[in-house]
C-alpha cells in the first residue's frame, strides 16, 4: 500500500476516514537533534493515529540531512571517497576509528548511520599523513605503501607533474 492511498482510507475500527496531518517533532540521531515536520494520518472521526514506515523514514532522512548540514558532517559519498583515496578497506578504516564495528563504518558510507561529531573529526584527521600513520601504528593497520607515498607527494610542494597524479579531486555532486 502506498502513502497516497492511505489518505481518505477507511479506519475499520470506527468507520471514519484517515486524513493526512503534519506534526513537528524533534528527532535525535547520534547524539544530535533536529526539528522536522513529519506527516501522519489521523482518523477524522475517532482521532486514531496511524504512522507509516515511509513517513518515519522520510522524517528521519530529513533530520539526518539537517543535522549533517548543521554540524558540517561528511556526506556518505565523501566518507567512501576519503577511505578509497587512502587505499583502505572498510575493516581497516574501522580499526583506524578506534575499533568501530565495520558494519557501522559501512553504514556511514551507505547513509544508514550518521557519524557523530567526534567520528567525523576522526575521519577528517586521517587525511593528515602524520595522523594517519600514528593511528595505523596504534591500530596495527598496514597502510598501502603506494598510497602513503602518494600522500607524502601530494602534501609536499608541487615539484613536478607526477606529484598530484594519483590525488583524486573531490567529486562535487550537482546541487
Ligand atoms: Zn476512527
Amino acid at each position: 500500500m502506498s502513502i497516497a492511498t492511505l489518505d481518505g482510507s477507511l479506519h475499520r475500527g470506527c468507520g471514519g476516514r484517515y486524513a493526512l496531518q503534519t506534526e513537528t517533532v524533534t528527532l535525535r540521531i547520534s547524539g544530535m537533534a533536529a526539528e522536522v515536520d513529519r506527516q501522519f494520518y489521523r482518523c477524522e472521526k475517532c482521532a486514531h493515529e496511524n504512522r507509516t514506515i515511509e513517513q518515519r523514514d522520510l522524517a528521519e532522512r530529513t533530520a539526518t540531512e539537517k543535522i549533517r548540514l548543521q554540524h558540517n558532517l561528511l556526506a556518505p559519498k565523501a566518507i567512501r571517497q576519503l577511505r578509497e583515496s587512502l587505499g583502505l578497506t572498510v575493516p581497516q578504516m574501522a580499526e583506524l576509528c578506534y575499533g568501530t564495528p565495520k558494519g557501522i563504518v559501512e553504514g556511514w558510507e551507505k547513509a544508514r548511520y550518521l557519524q557523530n561529531r567526534e567520528a567525523d573529526a576522526l575521519l577528517r584527521s586521517l587525511l593528515d599523513p602524520a595522523t594517519l600513520e600514528r593511528r595505523a601504528a596504534k591500530a596495527g593497520v598496514t597502510l598501502p605503501t603506494l598510497v602513503t607515498d602518494g600522500l607524502v607527494a601530494a602534501s609536499a610542494p608541487a615539484a613536478d607533474d607526477h606529484a598530484a597524479e594519483d590525488h583524486a579531486e573531490p567529486v562535487t555532486s550537482p546541487a
